[in-house]
């Protein structure tokens, strides 16, 4: 199986805590998260744009463009692919982003990424990266 996803969403699926815009979006979340936490050699597609998280997304689906701008997550998105050296159109193990993650993210580098995010700021993801 393969999932197609964007550079930011990595950071969002470490910390997920189950907390989401509306109830099906929640459920796309967590089979997306358990999955991957079940099975870290799942092949990842990185891509540009809306990504198999957005899908259920009320942002996309009703465009309620409180929820996410498209043009300031595609920075974020970048930003977190430059960060961790990877390439929108490649394929990667989860297992190797996870790496990447884990060696790489501080939590000053987090809130550089995040800050402006409302789960940030309602406190959700502080916690994503503590050693
Ligand atoms: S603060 Fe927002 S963008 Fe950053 S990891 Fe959390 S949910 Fe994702
Ligand atoms: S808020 Fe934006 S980036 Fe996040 S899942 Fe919804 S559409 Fe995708």
């Amino acid at each position: 199986m393969k999932i197609s996803l964007r550079p930011h969403h990595f950071l969002c699926i470490k910390g997920y805590k189950g907390l989401n815009y509306n109830e099906v979006q929640a459920a796309n979340w967590e089979n997306v998260a358990l999955l991957l936490k079940n099975n870290p050699q799942t092949d990842i597609f990185i891509m540009n744009g809306r990504d198999d998280l957005c899908k259920q997304c009320p942002s996309e689906i009703i465009k309620h463009k409180a929820y996410c701008k498209e043009n300031v997550v595609s920075g974020l998105d970048n930003q977190v692919a430059d960060f961790l050296g990877i390439l929108s159109g490649k394929v990667y193990k989860y297992s190797e982003i996870l790496e990447k993650l884990n060696k790489k993210m501080t939590l000053q580098k987090h809130k550089e990424f995040c800050s402006e995010c409302c789960w940030w700021k309602k406190g959700l993801c502080k916690d994503s990266f503590e050693k």
